[in-house]
């Protein structure tokens, strides 16, 4: 999809309604009347310092190079001279005119809900399908859970894919999990496994709205459908919103987090889903920069399990040949994303995937689909591999009953001492799922209505069921 006049002209508007370069001078609004986008890299002597400064201008950063040291922007003229006055080595790579937008093979949203319609019909004893809610515009937001149905209250597992609008091979991904695991079934016995042992969730296009503004009006749309500006679903999460100059207070800007913490529909959701279905692992899916992220966002922040949350991360990041960190090592400080409040609220192990390189960028050719997709298979399997690796799972009943409100204080042995590890948020149908490295662990039990008791657990290199029953 070619840019069309019209939303060049609606970019300018968008501009003059932000940018905190262009308040200072009085000439640049007139550099305003030239709308054209581009895309630009912006190379550093020093990576990390580098970003941090490129960050504070708060501009629409594409993707990153480690390697090379060097970020792709989308700015304007205006946005491109500034850069050059502020003394950052910037050089256009392709200009406006010459973006094609999206090849025609990547997804919709009424291609995505009837691909996910063709499954379930396919595989109806595998697959369950579901709107799990409306988008701003009234759009559905669907998902599929993949299970044999073999078992009650299974562990779950979510992959999802488009938080960003443009970002068209999230969907790819995630409907090549949903092919592996359906037509490999009963065939494979690993992938038997997980089928059986799993309830696996798969949300290919979250951003509905935004992916339909791609397709029919701006191909570098990443945001919801708000306004004529949009929010950044992926900073409007509420756990440590706008915190931390990880987001933009600006309604024009790309990381715009939005009035207040989870004002989008889009975001109550996912929060929604999250809610009910408790998955242990996620992966949300974005591209570009060969990256994998795992919490926290903001700067020299670690999660309290980082000891199991990051050697996964790592494990993933070298099957595939991504750079694994938290956000503020890898880029910039974020706030208000998905995997922080996911891990904080529910204690997930989430990550984020930043598929494919700069020279891809956001709309690669359809053939860097399946070379894509194979690749990312060796990641998201590691996670439902892992789901068999050292971890503590089990049910919380009272008088014969599931205990549906309670928590885990999980204590971890030091020498002789318990040390407090981190405390888990049981599941509303009665179970845990705790993935934790081998150690012996004190659990102590609480909640409204149950005697609090404690158990000593010592942890292997496989799964172990504790149950606690009265
Ligand atoms: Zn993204």
């Amino acid at each position: 999809m070619i840019q069309t006049k019209k939303t060049l002209l609606g970019m300018a508007a968008l501009f003059s309604l932000y940018s905190p370069l262009n308040h200072a001078h009085t000439n640049s609004f007139n550099d305003l009347r030239m709308p054209s986008t581009m895309i630009a890299k912006v190379k550093f002597k020093n990576y990390k310092s580098g970003m941090w400064k490129l960050n504070q201008l708060h501009l629409d950063v594409a993707g990153i190079d480690i390697k090379n040291k060097s970020a792709d922007v989308v700015i304007n003229e205006a946005e491109y001279r500034k850069l050059e006055e502020m003394g950052f080595d910037v050089e256009m790579t392709m200009s406006k005119s010459l973006m094609r937008g999206p090849d025609a093979q990547y997804k919709n949203p009424q291609e995505i809900e009837q691909i996910l319609n063709d499954y379930h019909n396919r595989y109806p004893d595998l697959s369950e399908l579901k709107v799990v809610g409306k988008s701003l515009q009234g759009r559905s937001i669907w998902a599929i859970k993949i299970s044999s149905g073999k078992a009650e209250k299974k562990p779950a597992v979510l992959f999802n894919g488009m938080h960003h609008a443009r970002e068209v091979m999230g969907p790819e991904i995630a409907l090549d999990i949903i092919e592996t695991l359906l037509s490999n079934y009963g065939k494979d016995s690993k992938i038997t496994h997980w089928v059986d042992a799993n309830d696996i969730w798969v949300l290919p296009m979250f951003n509905v709205d935004g992916n339909n503004i791609v397709w029919t009006n701006d191909s570098m749309w990443r945001k919801n459908a708000r306004g004529n500006y949009g929010v950044d679903i992926n900073r409007n999460y509420p756990f440590a919103w706008g915190s931390c100059n990880g987001s933009s207070g600006y309604k024009g800007a790309q990381d715009y987090r939005g009035p207040s913490p989870a004002s989008e529909p889009e975001t109550q959701v996912m929060m929604n889903l999250v809610k009910e279905i408790r998955p242990v692992f996620d992966i949300s899916y974005h591209s570009y920069s060969e990256l994998v992220i795992y919490p926290l966002g903001c700067d020299g922040q670690r999660a309290k399990n980082a000891d199991v949350m990051e050697p996964i991360g790592k494990e993933m990041g070298k099957r595939i040949g991504y750079t694994p960190g938290t956000a503020w090592e890898t880029l910039y400080s974020v706030d208000g994303g998905d995997i922080d409040w996911m891990y904080a609220e529910y204690q997930v192990l989430p990550y984020v995937i930043e598929v494919n390189s700069g020279s891809d960028g956001f709309q690669p050719d359809y053939s860097k689909r399946e070379p894509t997709v194979i690749l990312n298979r060796k990641a998201w399997q590691y996670v439902l591999d892992r789901m068999d690796g050292p971890g503590i799972h089990g049910a919380v009943e009272n008088n014969g009953k599931a205990v549906t409100e309670f928590s885990i204080a999980v204590q971890r042995k030091n020498g002789d001492a318990y040390v407090d590890y981190m405390t888990y948020k049981g599941k509303p149908n009665g179970t845990y799922d705790l993935i934790l490295n081998p150690g012996t662990y004190r659990l102590n039990i609480s909640g409204p209505g149950i005697e609090n008791t404690s158990r000593e657990v010592v942890l292997n290199q496989t799964p172990l069921t504790v149950n606690f029953s009265k």
